[in-house]
């Protein structure tokens, strides 16, 4: 756990030190019952390690939240009677984090529940086609060269 983690709500959980209502277990991840749920049937898949975001979870890991929230899925639209859901990660607190141990929600969704994503955002007006060209452009060349890739995410980490 990161030293910015000074106790971790979820670590409790997953350790047996709090109340939770666990739907799926295997060796690497645990899903359970949000508390504070959008819908009931809204449901947090979560790693049993610590990890706090996108940004230090590994990939296979990840892939297998993914893969356990899409099984979950079918399954809690039909015990909610939903009609859609929605899968969300919000990594960092800018982006809405608040628990910062890594957790995909599976939120199950009916069209009058309230709760709303706004996309496309409405303060947003579309950029010049060549800026989103030049940052199309970018992102491939950072793929395709890794080397540049882990420099330029060593300098992000140093803030330059
Ligand atoms: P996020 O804003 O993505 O970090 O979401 C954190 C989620 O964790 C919220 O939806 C909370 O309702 C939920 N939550 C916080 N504490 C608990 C808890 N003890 N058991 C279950 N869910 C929790
Ligand atoms: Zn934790």
């Amino acid at each position: 756990m990161s030293e910015s983690v000074k106790h971790c709500i979820f670590c409790d959980l997953i350790n047996g030190a709090g109340e939770v209502s666990i739907c799926y277990e295997d060796s690497s991840a645990i899903a359970f019952m949000d508390i504070q749920p959008v819908n009931l049937g809204h449901v947090l898949v979560v790693p049993r390690e610590h990890f706090e975001s996108l940004s230090d979870i590994p990939p296979e890991l990840a892939m297998h939240l993914f893969e356990v929230a899409l099984r979950l899925s079918p399954v809690v639209r039909r015990l909610h009677g939903a009609e859609d859901m929605n899968l969300v990660v919000n990594s960092g607190a800018a982006a809405g984090q608040n628990v910062f141990h890594y957790h995909v929600h599976l939120i199950p969704r009916r069209a009058d529940d309230g709760f709303d994503i706004p996309l496309p955002f409405e303060g947003s007006t579309m950029p010049d086609r060549t800026l989103l060209d030049a940052m199309a452009v970018r992102i491939i060349a950072e793929l395709r060269d890794p080397v540049r890739r882990q420099i330029a995410s060593r300098l992000a980490a140093v803030g330059a």
